[in-house]
């Protein structure tokens, strides 16, 4: 994982695309912690909102594949305020054509993550069972999704930031 960034500090993208994403990492927080669910926001390559607000579960959120392709980037919520899961860095990998993921914690820290030049050289060489194959298998204890407060979430939140770096990806934490 990359070293914490100033608040707001939202690299990679165009001005349109920043502001947009600040108003809807705001939107995401703000019905996470009404509902106590995730939620997702899709913004476009044009920096706009596509759609609404997509409710999800406690643990997942699944949007409409059909808005899911008119988006470059998506913006979702933790209620327990944990790093990206490894379902997330899989979904930025190879589930559709995002070159960013946003999510926000609960307790306010940001996490974003983005495709690099080195991610889309190693999605040439790796293909999604090649992931399961390998890294799955060496890494089975590591890849327990637990509630925050269980010690191996810390474990695994290292072996995803791990993995991320490995594809590439330029995974950061942002502080409130
Ligand atoms: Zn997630």
């Amino acid at each position: 994982m990359g070293g914490s960034q100033p608040a707001g500090e939202l690299i990679h993208l165009s001005k349109g695309q920043r502001r947009q994403t600040r108003i809807g990492i705001a939107e995401c927080l703000a019905h996470g912690l009404k509902t106590g669910n995730e939620a997702l926001i899709l913004i476009g390559a044009d920096g706009k909102k596509v759609d609404g607000t997509i409710p999800g579960s406690k643990y997942s959120v699944n949007p409409d594949d059909e808005l899911v392709q008119k988006s470059v980037a998506s913006i979702h919520n933790h209620p327990g305020s944990r790093p990206c899961s490894f379902a997330d860095v899989m979904y930025l990998l190879f589930e559709n054509k995002h070159e960013h993921m946003f999510v926000i914690g609960h307790n306010g820290t940001l996490y974003t993550m983005s495709r690099t030049n080195e991610t889309k050289e190693w999605l040439t060489r790796w293909t999604m069972k090649d992931i399961w194959d390998e890294h799955l298998r060496l890494n089975k204890h590591q890849w327990r999704h637990g509630p925050a407060e269980d010690p191996l979430q810390l474990v695994y939140s290292k072996a995803v930031a791990g993995f991320a770096e490995e594809v590439g990806l330029d995974y950061r934490e942002v502080q409130p």
